[in-house]
C-alpha cells in the first residue's frame, strides 16, 4: 500500500466506524418540558421533519427495522460498517419502562446480528463476533435521571458513552428553564458514570434566559476546572426559540432575545480555547429544519467559520477534534505530517479519583491515538481504561515511523503504557469497558471477560 492510500479522504466514517443512531417512540419527559424544547408530534426534543426522525418514523420506531435500515443505507454508501456505534437518542431512554429499555436495546443488536436472541446477554455474546460489531453504544441522559440502577442497567447493556444534558451549571437558571434537576445532580452523575468507567459527554447551552455572555464562560470555565464535573467531551447548542418550546411566548412577549451569531461565536471561540487536550468538542449547533426555528442563529456552518478564524489567526489549540489525524489531513497534505509519534501522558484530578490521558502525538502535537485510565483512591477497585482510541490512518503511519510500532499496534502500546502505569501505583487488577464488537480485540491481548459479563480484565 502506499503512503497516499494509508491517508484516505477523511469521510463520515474516519476512525471506520460508522453511527447509527435509533430513535425512541415518542414520550413526554416525567418532569414536564424544558423551557427551550420542542414538544411536537415527534420524539421529546425533536422536530418531527428532523432527518432522523423521519427515518424512525419510516420504521415505526422499531428499534430493528431503524437499525437494519441504516446499516443497509450507509454500506449502500460505500462506508464501512463491519463497526457500528450505536446512537440512542429522543427523549429520555432511561425513563421509559424497564422491560422497555431492555428490549429495545436487545433489539438494536438483534439487527446487527441478523437474528433474534432470547435475551441481552445472548445478543451480545453473538454480537462479539457478528458481521456488524457494535463497538461502541451511547445514550442520552438527564443528571438525575442516572442513579446507581441506571448504571447497572447501562453496562448491563454494554454501553461505553453517556451524555448528559447539563446545559448550565447553574441552579438558579435551572429553576428558571423548568428543568427540575440541579446541579449536584450532575456531580453525582459524573462521579457515577467515570467510577463505572463510562467515556461521559456534556451538551452545554449558552444563552439561556438569565444567563449572559460573561456568566456563560465563567460556568464554562468552572466545567473544565472543577474535579466535579471535567467531562470527556461536549457538544455546544447555543440556545435558539424552536417552534413548541416554552420560550416561544417568552420571544414574543420580549421577555427572551437568543444570542445573534457574532455572540455565540464569541463565546464558542472562548470555550475553544479553554478546552483542555484531554476534552473533545463533539458537535457545535444543532441541526433543526428552517421552518421549526422562530428566532436565533441559524448558521449551522458556524463551526468551519470559526475553525477558519483560529487557522488565520494561528490561534492554539488542545482540543481533541482539531488535534485528530484525520482532521489534520484536511488541512496539510499527508507527505507534510510528521511521524515521530511519541506517548505524552496528561494526569488531572476528577472526581475524586485519578486520570490519566494517554496520547499518541507527534510534534506538532497532531494525535493518533488516545487512551483513559483511571484510578480510584482504593486501590482494590480495579483500575480502568475507560477508552481506547486509535485513529484509522495512524495505525499504518505509526508502522512505518518505527518498527517496533509496526509489530504491536498503537493500540497495544497504549494498553501497555495503562498497565505499567497502573501497576506502578499499586493496583493489581485493570478493567476496560469495551463496546461488546472490540472484546475480541482485548482477548487478543490476554483479558478475560470478567464473571459478571461486563467489563474485560486482566491481573497485572
Ligand atoms: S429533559 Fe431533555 S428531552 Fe426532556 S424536556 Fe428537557 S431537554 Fe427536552
Amino acid at each position: 500500500m502506499d503512503k497516499e492510500q494509508l491517508f484516505r479522504k477523511p469521510t463520515k466514517t474516519i476512525s471506520g466506524v460508522a453511527p447509527v443512531s435509533v430513535m425512541l417512540p415518542p414520550r413526554r419527559c416525567e418532569h414536564g418540558a424544558c423551557l427551550y424544547c420542542p414538544t411536537l408530534n415527534a420524539p421529546q426534543s425533536y422536530t418531527p421533519e428532523s432527518p432522523a426522525v423521519l427515518r424512525a418514523r419510516k420504521a415505526e420506531y422499531d428499534p430493528y427495522r431503524q437499525v437494519k435500515m441504516r446499516v443497509e443505507t450507509l454500506e449502500g454508501m460505500g462506508h464501512p460498517t463491519d463497526k457500528i456505534e450505536l446512537i440512542l437518542m429522543g427523549g429520555t431512554f432511561l425513563s421509559y419502562p424497564e422491560d422497555f429499555q431492555f428490549e429495545f436495546v436487545k433489539r438494536c443488536y438483534d439487527a446487527l446480528n441478523g437474528r433474534d436472541s432470547k435475551d441481552i446477554n445472548e445478543a451480545k455474546k453473538i454480537n462479539e463476533t457478528a458481521k456488524y460489531r457494535c463497538t461502541a453504544l451511547c445514550i442520552e441522559t438527564r443528571p438525575d435521571v442516572c442513579k446507581e440502577h441506571h448504571v447497572k442497567n447501562l453496562l448491563a447493556w454494554g454501553t461505553t458513552r453517556v451524555e448528559l444534558g447539563v446545559q448550565i451549571i447553574d441552579d438558579e437558571i435551572y429553576k428558571s428553564i423548568n428543568r427540575c434537576h440541579d446541579v449536584a445532580a450532575v456531580t453525582a452523575a459524573t462521579k457515577r458514570l467515570k467510577i463505572a468507567g463510562f467515556k461521559i459527554g456534556y451538551h452545554l447551552m449558552p444563552g439561556l434566559p438569565k444567563s449572559n455572555p460573561k456568566h456563560d464562560i465563567k460556568k464554562i470555565k468552572k466545567v473544565f476546572s472543577s474535579q466535579d464535573f471535567k467531562p470527556d467531551q461536549i457538544k455546544i447548542y447555543p440556545c435558539q426559540v424552536l417552534k413548541g418550546s416554552g420560550l416561544v411566548a417568552k420571544y414574543y412577549a420580549h421577555e427572551f432575545v437568543p444570542y445573534s451569531k457574532e455572540v455565540a461565536k464569541d463565546i464558542i471561540l472562548k470555550t475553544i480555547k479553554l478546552t483542555p487536550n484531554y476534552v473533545r468538542i463533539m458537535r457545535i449547533m444543532r441541526e433543526i429544519p428552517p421552518q421549526y426555528l422562530i428566532a436565533g442563529i441559524t448558521n449551522l456552518d458556524l463551526r468551519h467559520e470559526i475553525e477558519k478564524e483560529i487557522r488565520e489567526k494561528h490561534i492554539k489549540v488542545k482540543e481533541i477534534r482539531f488535534r485528530e489525524i484525520g482532521f489534520a489531513l484536511q488541512k496539510k497534505n499527508y507527505s507534510k505530517i510528521k511521524t515521530d509519534i511519541k506517548i505524552k501522558v496528561t494526569k488531572y484530578k476528577a472526581s475524586g479519583g485519578t486520570e490519566f490521558f494517554i496520547e499518541a502525538v507527534n510534534k506538532d502535537n497532531i494525535l493518533f491515538g488516545l487512551l483513559r485510565l483511571r484510578l480510584e483512591k482504593n486501590k482494590l477497585i480495579p483500575a480502568m481504561v475507560r477508552e481506547l482510541h486509535v485513529y484509522g490512518p495512524a495505525l499504518k503511519l505509526g508502522a512505518e515511523a518505527k518498527e517496533e510500532w509496526q509489530h504491536k499496534g498503537l493500540g497495544k502500546i497504549l494498553m501497555n503504557e495503562a498497565e505499567k502505569i497502573s501497576k506502578k501505583k499499586g493496583y493489581s487488577m485493570i478493567r476496560v469497558i469495551s463496546g461488546i464488537g472490540v472484546r475480541e480485540y482485548y482477548y487478543n491481548l490476554g483479558y478475560l471477560l470478567d464473571r459478571d459479563g461486563i467489563y474485560v480484565e486482566k491481573v497485572l
